[in-house]
């Protein structure tokens, strides 16, 4: 009995240690939404036909004091059930379509949104403003949303999709087959790109049902005429079977890991000098 007693206790400690770690963090987190603490890092989108970088996806990161770069794995769960997730999310949206007005005008910058997001209710004032500060033209921004946000049904969030296509942002379905969403759900959801989860992308060297799975996203988002980007792209073979299925876009360490905005604007530098120096040739 007392043995049974010292296990319950010991599991009592460790929830008490994990719940201590949380607010830590949450209390940190506000601090540094507070003092601009969070900054975005970069990570091309290439195209697959052509190898042109077409836009980036803002990842957030937080280089902490004391613990060095801390991961969105550890902290985005606690900004979620915190609902700091609004704040954070809103100061990435700035700070990229800030960072992207000084690209190239054919280049994007996706930006990730929590379902939270959707409920708040000032998700469209918010992009509004971003663009309207940023100078940022709607057709040059993404929004990243998840399956989970189609789950609930809501026309509400219908609604507000529509009303961020209709000022010509455009809508991608981020993480695609992890969720529970169904077939039916793709026909009444406005968005224009779907990105294969990297969990699929992962095993196509290997693994045929995987190979079987990303065929049948690509010939779905071909028929849907919607771009298809594949995450996670980290071997030439699996580029190459991508390219073999006619995927449009990739991401992954291949290409580049999230950088910092300095460091777009060399590798876009460098972009379009080996463009200029091809058509000097040419
Ligand atoms: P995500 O939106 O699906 O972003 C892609 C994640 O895959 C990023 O992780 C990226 O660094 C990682 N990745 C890219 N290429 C590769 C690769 O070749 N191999 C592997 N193993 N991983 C690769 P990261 O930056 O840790 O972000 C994790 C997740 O956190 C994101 O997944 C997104 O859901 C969330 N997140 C990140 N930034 C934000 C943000 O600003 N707002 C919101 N709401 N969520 C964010
Ligand atoms: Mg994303
Ligand atoms: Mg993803
Ligand atoms: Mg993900």
């Amino acid at each position: 009995k007392s043995d049974f007693r010292g296990t319950f206790s010991f599991f009592e400690a460790e929830m008490d240690a994990r719940a201590q770690s949380r607010r830590k963090i949450e209390l940190d987190l506000r601090d540094a939404i507070q003092s601009e603490g969070l900054r975005p890092y970069y990570q091309p989108l290439v195209d697959l036909g052509s190898g042109r970088i077409t836009g980036f996806e803002a990842l957030v990161r937080w280089p902490h004091p004391e613990r060095g770069m801390i991961s969105p794995g550890e902290f985005i769960p606690v900004a979620e059930e915190t609902g700091l997730i609004n704040a954070l999310s809103g100061l990435m949206l700035y700070r990229a379509c800030k960072d992207a007005a000084q690209w190239p005008d054919d280049v994007r910058v996706a930006v990730n949104l929590s379902p939270l997001q959707f409920r708040t209710g000032n998700l469209l004032p918010l992009v509004t403003d971003a663009l309207k500060q940023s100078g940022l033209p709607a057709r040059r921004l993404e929004l990243e949303i998840t399956e989970t946000l189609l789950l609930e049904k809501s026309s509400q969030v219908l609604a507000t999709l529509h009303a961020l296509r209709a000022l010509g942002v455009r809508i991608s379905m981020d993480d695609f087959g992890t969720g529970y969403s169904s077939l039916s759900y793709l026909r009444s959801f406005p968005f224009d790109k779907i990105k294969i989860d990297q969990s699929f992308v992962r095993d196509l060297g290997s693994n045929r049902d995987a190979q079987a799975i990303v065929r049948s996203i690509i010939s779905l988002g071909m028929g849907l005429g919607v771009t298809i980007t594949a995450e996670g792209v980290e071997t030439e073979s699996e580029l190459s079977c991508l390219r073999a299925e006619g995927c449009h876009e990739g991401q992954g360490f291949l290409f580049s890991r999230a950088r910092p905005n300095a460091e777009v604007v060399s590798l876009l530098g460098a972009q379009r000098g080996v463009e200029e120096t091809s058509a000097l040739v040419a």
